[in-house]
């Protein structure tokens, strides 16, 4: 019997009227230009139809924004706490007015499932509503007299105009994971969504217009290549922000190199997922069916790199194969229920099964999976990879696709070294019932998150971000606020 899974539709009726579409063009000091040579069309990775076209940022557009982001910087770098914290809370009260709209711009553009993209709003909303909190704490580093008659003043400040690069994975809420930190410290920004994926944010820069200051929040449209690397390059950018993959964030930081502009990147991950033998195999599989597969596996955190101690390998593979077994698949539309969506693009779904393929040639074996679900839409089933060897692709490269690998491992040791033997350093989850383990682990482990029995939970008040090749700087939590602001010491000799 043929055990495959069949992706679910639902009625196929448009997602989004046309009434509802944001205007199609950058968004430069307050207001929308849609003129300009167009780009490739966006495509919804569900059913393959064609969504819009836009137009490409060239160096006139990026130039203009930047111009208006500076001058814009003049009046909004000078507002209060206050001032700021309250426009932060009337964007999150736009954001929840129209989340249901938001919602399905972004499942138009990516394919998402309703779980997801209510869940991306929702926490798009919330990181503004932190951030107001935040503008009105981070200021006012005090005073202190570390010197005989002299008082100094340690002041924070914004940075000026800061460049935001977005990728496709989270349009949304990885734009407002930067945009709200950075408006919340008096910067002012210049956005580029993905290529693949702005419509989101378009729509939020036009519920917004009204009330953020023109100049304030500009967003240009356009490939990473020229229009994000020429934001990288600018002279007129003061800081530059990638959340992208690890090749993308070296291409900017050596762009930025030469004007030396301050770099903030969050990049990719290769999450390991240590089970010990006293693990409650049971609650960890099912924890994965949410962690490994959340967004399609299009995530950077997401558990993909199973560690699992030999003794209880075959148990804990048969748990997750069963749960596995058990993700609905589906289009947006086809109900609340689904978990997987499609990947993004063509190009994606033929790179994560060329992977698939690769971990099989290097011996790899397919408990559950492995292959494309009949289109339309980008589809890929539900896949586990076991067998998975030392040192072989698939244990050290970013799949970003719905695939979990599994590997085995004898002691504790060994655990943890084979953990760190990855360029990534983003996130890492230990299951164990050891109380000593599940504070031990953690300080071992090279990643920037290591959650224990749990994985992928985020929340707004705390630090996201990576060690070693998965970049460096923080997103969310008061460190946000501080990578987006900088630290001045004012000192007053008042001896006599
Ligand atoms: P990507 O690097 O291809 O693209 C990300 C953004 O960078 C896009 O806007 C793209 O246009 C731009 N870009 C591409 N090349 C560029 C260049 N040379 N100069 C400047 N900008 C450039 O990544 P993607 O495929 O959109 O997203 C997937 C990657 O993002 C994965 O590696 C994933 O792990 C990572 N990611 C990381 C986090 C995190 O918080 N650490 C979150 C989401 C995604």
């Amino acid at each position: 019997a043929d055990e495959r899974v069949q992706v679910r539709r639902g009625a196929g009726d448009p997602l989004v009227a046309e009434a509802e579409m944001p205007p199609l063009g950058h968004f430069i000091d307050g207001a929308f230009d849609t003129t300009g040579p167009v780009s490739a069309p966006l495509v919804d990775p569900s059913d393959e139809h064609q969504v819009a076209l836009l137009p490409q940022a060239g160096t006139a557009e990026l130039d203009r924004a930047a111009d208006a982001a500076a001058a814009a910087f003049a009046a909004w770098g000078a507002t209060t706490p206050r001032e700021r914290a309250e426009l932060l809370l009337a964007i999150a009260d736009r954001i929840d007015a129209e989340a249901e709209l938001l919602g399905r711009l972004e499942a138009l553009d990516t394919g998402k499932p309703p779980s997801v993209t209510a869940d991306d709003v929702a926490s798009a909303a919330d990181v503004f509503r932190f951030s107001a909190g935040a503008a009105r704490s981070l200021t006012g580093l005090g005073t202190a007299d570390y010197v005989a008659d002299h008082t100094s003043l340690v002041l924070r400040e914004p940075v000026g105009v800061v460049g935001v690069i977005v990728p496709w994975n989270y349009p949304l809420l990885m734009a407002a994971w930067k945009i709200a930190p950075i408006l919340a410290v008096g910067d002012t920004a210049v956005v580029k969504p993905a290529e693949l994926t702005p419509l989101s944010l378009l729509k939020l820069a036009e519920l917004i217009a009204d009330i953020v200051p023109a100049g304030v929040l500009n967003i240009v449209l356009g490939r990473g290549r020229e229009v994000g690397a020429a934001m990288s390059s600018h002279p007129g950018v003061d800081l530059i922000a990638l959340t992208g993959s690890v090749g993308s964030g070296r291409a900017v930081a050596s762009a930025a190199a030469e004007s030396l502009k301050r770099v903030h990147l969050e990049l990719g991950g290769k999450a390991p997922v240590l089970v010990f033998e006293d693990a409650d195999l049971e609650a960890t599989a099912a924890g994965l069916r949410s962690a490994s597969f959340w967004n399609s596996g299009q995530e950077c955190g997401a558990a993909t790199r199973v560690l699992v101690h030999e003794d209880v390998a075959d148990r804990f593979v048969e748990q997750l194969v069963e749960q596995v077994r058990q993700i609905p698949v589906g289009t947006p539309d086809a109900g609340e229920d689904i978990e997987v969506g499609p990947l993004i693009s063509q190009t994606h779904q033929e790179r994560v099964l060329a992977f698939i393929d690769r971990a099989q040639q290097d011996g790899a074996r397919v408990a559950i999976g492995g292959a494309a679900l009949p289109g339309p839409g980008y589809f890929v089933e539900p896949t586990v990879l076991v067998d998975v060897r030392e040192g072989t692709e698939a244990a050290r490269e970013e799949v970003f696709g719905p695939v979990i690998t599994v590997e085995t491992f004898a002691d504790e040791d060994e655990a943890v070294r084979r953990a760190n033997d990855v360029v990534y350093g983003l996130a890492a989850s230990v299951w164990t019932r050891d109380a000593a383990r599940s504070l031990d682990v953690p300080r071992r482990l090279d990643f920037g998150t290591v959650w224990v029995n749990s994985h992928l939970v985020l929340a707004s008040e705390l630090p996201w971000g990576g060690f070693k090749g998965s970049g460096y700087g923080r997103d969310l939590s008061i460190h946000a606020l501080e990578d987006f602001s900088r630290t001045k010491h004012v000192q007053i000799n008042h001896g006599r």
